[in-house]
């Protein structure tokens, strides 16, 4: 029997490359998924979600096919060869094991096998040369790629509570991770569907600790915290309505009481009277908690029920911002007074017939001279061609990018 081992181990090591890319293919899938960043917004160490959700996903497919490999190349290369007595590796390895003779297919098949690894493993360092996805992703598996360096700003800084986070170790980072968490725009999406709502919501504390009780009536309280039944505990995010779903995303965020919490569209993919519902939860748990958030939204109804103060932006920069009232009221640019006058009343006696703002949105990589919003700005002069408009203060608390405002300055 020792005499199997050796063809044995050749024939798996003929399957590892072909299996490697698929693990890699695989997990380079989950990790673009929005639970896979979800799950690193609370903290999780490399290893743990590296090893607990992408390979733990890619693990499945990968068992499938080696099953069906064997199974292939019993019923193919044994079975087939010797019910139809046709000679070949199949009935070879047949042959040699009732007669034990091993010494000639355990020499073809080990040379085959290395060869094969072979031409994989260079072809895979070319790929991986060459593709700066696999680098990125090699990167991520070895940890070449630090948690604070992803936060980098193309200018600027992030500063809260008084630390520019991009300027954090590591570890600080980590430690820093639990005053700030995150609401994800795909309500579904952003849960493990490997999960069910209980450990989801334990995760959290397994990952930063620091419990006063048991994580078990903390998930409950959670629960009544977001008027989510705790018989859904034990259910899975796929049997969760958006609604349902967006609770379970609001409960996790806010597991470990953080101080900030950035809701990326919280109303999005959800019906209105369930909006309304979220929105109410959220302004809710502002007050009881003291919480601050920072509300990324299209949804400018949304922003003015919740929101203190704002800042509008086009093309990814702000153009104008102030205290949310002041700028609903008297909006000072012009892409914020047609943003404004764009909302839907519900009054037929108020109805826009022409559409507030005209034209195509330029190319992010070919962006106007001048002021950008120019090629779409009804108040447009020579001098928003010719001159970048500056960020200015046009009163108090309020601030504008703009050569011609619609509120006077200061
Ligand atoms: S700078 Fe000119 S083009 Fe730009 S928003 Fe103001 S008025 Fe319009």
């Amino acid at each position: 029997m020792h005499h199997l081992v050796l063809p044995a181990f050749a024939v798996g090591l003929g399957w590892v490359g072909y299996l490697a890319r698929m693990v890699r293919a695989s997990m380079l899938e989950v990790m673009g998924e929005t639970y896979f960043r979800a799950a690193r917004s609370l903290g999780i160490s490399r290893p743990r979600i590296v090893y607990g959700y992408a390979l733990r996903a890619a693990i499945l497919p990968t068992l499938t096919l080696i099953g069906m490999g064997f199974g292939g190349l019993l019923s193919g290369a044994v079975f087939a060869e010797i019910i139809f007595a046709r000679p070949g590796v199949g009935k070879l390895i047949f042959d040699m094991v009732m007669t034990r003779n091993f010494p000639v297919v355990q020499g073809a098949v080990l040379v085959t096998s290395v060869l094969y690894v072979n031409v994989i493993l260079v072809a895979d360092l070319a790929i991986a040369a060459l593709d700066p996805r696999v680098r990125q992703s090699l990167q991520m598996v070895t940890g070449a790629v630090q948690d604070a360096a992803e936060i980098a700003t193309a200018e600027g800084s992030i500063v809260v509570d008084g630390r520019d986070v991009g300027e954090l170790s590591a570890s600080e980072w980590t430690a820093f991770r639990r005053h700030l968490a995150m609401i994800f725009q795909d309500p579904v999406g952003s849960l493990s569907p490997r999960k069910t709502v209980r450990s989801l919501l334990a995760e959290p504390f397994h990952i930063h600790g620091g419990t006063d009780g048991s994580v078990e009536s903390i998930i409950r309280r959670l629960c009544e915290m977001v008027q989510l039944p705790a018989p859904l505990l034990d259910r899975y995010p796929h049997e969760f309505s958006g609604g349902q779903a967006r609770r379970v995303g609001v409960a996790r965020a806010l597991a470990l009481e953080p101080s900030l919490v950035v809701a990326d569209e919280p109303t999005a993919g959800l019906d209105v009277s369930v909006q309304g519902e979220i929105l109410n939860l959220l302004a809710e748990l502002r007050e009881e908690r003291g919480l601050s958030y920072l509300l990324v939204s299209h949804n400018l109804p949304a922003i003015r029920h919740i929101c203190d103060s704002l800042a509008i932006m086009y093309l990814g920069r702000i153009v104008e911002r102030g205290p949310c009232e002041a700028v609903f009221r008297a909006p000072a640019h012009p892409y914020t007074d047609a943003l404004i006058r764009g909302i839907p009343r519900p009054d037929p006696a108020k109805r826009v017939l022409a559409a507030p703002i005209q034209g195509e949105i330029p190319s992010l990589i070919n962006r106007p001279t001048g002021c950008e919003f120019r090629t779409r700005c009804p108040h447009a002069t020579p001098r928003c061609s010719a001159e970048i408009p500056v960020e200015r203060r046009i009163m108090e608390g309020r601030q504008v990018r703009c050569h011609h405002p619609l509120v006077g300055i200061a």
